[in-house]
């Protein structure tokens, strides 16, 4: 069937003090209802971007859409006039960030606050509305939710603010929920529990979701396929576990070779050398030839297309065949 989210050929660019920041490059990718697409890659690889772009939070200088559809059921949200847009951002999507207690109102207790989403958009009367919220909060792993309602965010450890945002998230039942770096400030046995809450949630309501992550290792269990981003450009997709067993571009290969792995042990890990590139300046050619161990000639002048490597996969490396044969 038709995808939930497709976001086609999508451009944005931000006005700096040093210039345009060609910040999202033409970047297409698609979710279906009760899939999970993982958005791999470094600071700066555009993921966060194209995500905001979908919510459209980014229609406000500095950030500008230059180009691209973001189609969501079937309709261009980038067409919507602002209300509409607004009205379908609200009952529609939802997003996950990194920082529970930055995105929680402070001052509210998180009864309330989850309440507040019930009494607003639901029109339930406040006792009711409170009923949902401890109903959400258990539903989300709180323990002894019905006395935590009226505590506050800081006085939730990390783990269990980051199940309260998720609740939030889910209040109105989304239909496609993103999560950027959803876990990165947990440690590792709570970002594999947040994780898999996400996962059997987004399961059990159908949801489409996107993880947004620089960490491959959270998000192999949970994602149905993958696309890595580099300077504002997809390089690489594919179903999550073929990515795994046999990377098609040099990124992907050093993302891999970069993560820890108890096999490894005592051996230094390869981390791929330099940076990322300025998006003011991005080099021509493939964007990644300046760090690639594998560059040639023609990756310092010919850009890579994004071609089918395989069933299901892209690849956009014109050595795509000795990375992922090699
Ligand atoms: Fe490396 Fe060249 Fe492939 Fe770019 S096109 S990833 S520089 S081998
Ligand atoms: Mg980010």
């Amino acid at each position: 069937g038709a995808p939930l989210l497709e976001v086609r050929d999508l451009r944005v660019e931000f006005h700096t003090r040093d210039g345009v920041a060609k910040a999202v490059n033409g970047v297409s990718y698609r979710v279906a209802a009760g899939e999970t697409l993982a958005v791999l890659g470094e600071s700066g690889s555009g993921k966060s971007v194209t995500a905001q772009a979908v919510m459209g939070i980014l229609d406000s200088p500095p950030g500008y859409v230059t180009g691209g559809e973001i189609l969501f059921q079937g309709r261009d949200l980038l067409k919507l006039g602002r209300e509409e847009r607004r009205r379908v951002r609200g009952a529609k999507l939802a997003m996950i960030f990194q920082d529970a207690l930055s995105a929680l109102n402070p001052v509210l207790s998180v009864g309330a606050q989850l309440g507040e989403m019930y009494e607003v958009h639901r029109k339930m009367p406040r006792r009711r509305a409170r009923d949902q919220a401890v109903e959400l909060m258990r539903r989300v792993g709180i323990p002894a939710a019905r006395d935590r309602a009226g505590d506050y965010p800081h006085q939730f450890s990390g783990g269990m603010r980051q199940r309260i945002m998720i609740a939030m998230a889910l209040a109105l039942e989304p239909d496609l929920i993103i999560a950027d770096e959803p876990t990165t400030a947990l440690d590792v046995t709570v970002q594999a529990q947040v994780m898999d809450l996400l996962a059997e949630l987004q399961r059990e309501f159908t949801m489409g979701l996107i993880l947004i992550t620089h960490d491959l290792g959270v998000v192999a269990d949970v994602a149905d396929k993958i696309a890595v981003m580099y300077a504002g450009r997809i390089v690489e997709t594919a179903p999550v576990h073929d990515l795994y067993r046999a990377p098609a571009h040099p990124y992907t290969r050093g993302l891999l070779d970069s993560i820890p792995r108890l096999d490894h042990k005592g051996r230094e890990l390869y981390a791929i050398k330099g940076l990322p590139p300025n998006l003011t300046a991005i080099p021509p050619g493939c964007p990644f030839h300046p760090r690639c161990p594998l560059a040639q000639d023609i990756c310092r002048t010919e850009l890579p297309p994004l071609a089918e490597v395989a069933p299901g996969r892209t690849s956009a490396c014109h050595f795509w065949k000795e990375t992922l044969h090699g």
